[in-house]
């Protein structure tokens, strides 16, 4: 089957700094780097090396070609993934000797997508595919309506965290991905809604996921020594949306996800650290 993401395409700035600058202070960097990111974007290429088809729906201003050549260099299908006027989102990344980081983050593109395009993309879509959204974009409302009339699975990645978009998207979530962070802040805002499936990543402490009304399955993570662990969520959510379309299980996706996620944290970089399947399978034997 098909994973269908409407997701974000980041160009990441990433600025290596003495010390993160203080209000009115000018630093020189001492080092810079340019990568693709994005929540979206890293989930598509999770799950496509993962071993699913992947279809990417977003949006790039044309300074960002390159990051749409990037995602298409991993195989995902980017047909549906449209330039439009204004500037690729890009985000300004300053590092400091310690990994302590300060962002500026600019919405762009993303913040234009558009239901025609979205509606295009998933028309071929049906019941076995998979709808994967986050909270970086716009229309995920529409985008899961529209999967939900043609019996699609919606995994819901609910980051950054926005309470009210989260109350909306929950009747149409098949299973939504919060970190342990998220997830305190949804019981905060929650009430007494009735919740989907529930999956919550702890870090290096592990995973879970409570079934709706039923049992909840914990994974433990692999013990790894960790030296970048940008994007493990999104490299975790993406395995096992991949591990999911291809008929795994819940623990056995689980477990994938986690081992993924093990080997992309014990190397540095988002994307790029992200280990094709061969690997994986190695690593969990
Ligand atoms: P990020 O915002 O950095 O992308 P996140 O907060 O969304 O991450 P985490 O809960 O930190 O997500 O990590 C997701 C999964 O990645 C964890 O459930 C775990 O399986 C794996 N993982 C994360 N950090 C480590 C680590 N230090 N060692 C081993 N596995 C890890």
């Amino acid at each position: 089957m098909t994973i269908y993401n409407l997701g974000s395409i980041n160009a990441d700035y990433v600025y290596d700094v003495p010390h993160l600058p203080a209000g009115g202070e000018t630093i020189a960097a001492t080092a810079h780097r340019v990568g693709l990111g994005g929540k979206g974007a890293n989930q598509s290429v999770a799950a496509r090396l993962a071993g699913a088809e992947v279809r990417h729906i977003g949006a790039v201003g044309a300074d960002g070609r390159w990051a749409v050549e990037r995602l298409r260099g991993f195989g995902v299908d980017v047909a549906h993934v449209a330039e439009v006027g204004g500037p690729t989102a890009h985000a300004i990344i300053n590092v400091d000797p310690q990994g302590e980081n300060m962002i500026v983050l600019l919405a762009g593109a993303n913040a234009l997508q558009d239901e025609a395009r979205i509606g295009a993309a998933l028309a071929d879509a049906g019941p076995g595919d998979t709808l994967l959204l986050q909270n970086e974009t716009t229309c995920q409302l529409s985008a899961a309506q529209r999967a939900g009339a043609c019996g699609m699975r919606v995994i819901y990645s609910a980051a950054p965290f926005q309470a009210e978009a989260v109350k909306q998207m929950l009747p149409l979530t098949t299973i939504l991905v919060l970190n342990e962070v998220e997830a305190a802040q949804l019981s905060d805002t929650l009430g007494g809604r009735m919740l989907p499936d529930m999956i919550v990543t702890r870090g290096a402490r592990g995973a879970s996921w409570a079934v709706r009304g039923g049992e909840t399955v914990e994974i433990p993570a692999f013990a790894v020594e960790a030296v970048d662990t940008t994007g493990a969520g999104d490299c975790f959510i993406g395995s096992v949306a991949a591990c999911l379309d291809l008929g795994m299980g819940r623990e056995e996706a689980l477990r994938y996800g986690a081992a993924a996620a093990a080997l992309q944290v014990s190397r540095p970089g988002t994307a790029d650290a992200m280990p094709p399947r061969d690997e994986v399978l190695a690593f969990l034997g």
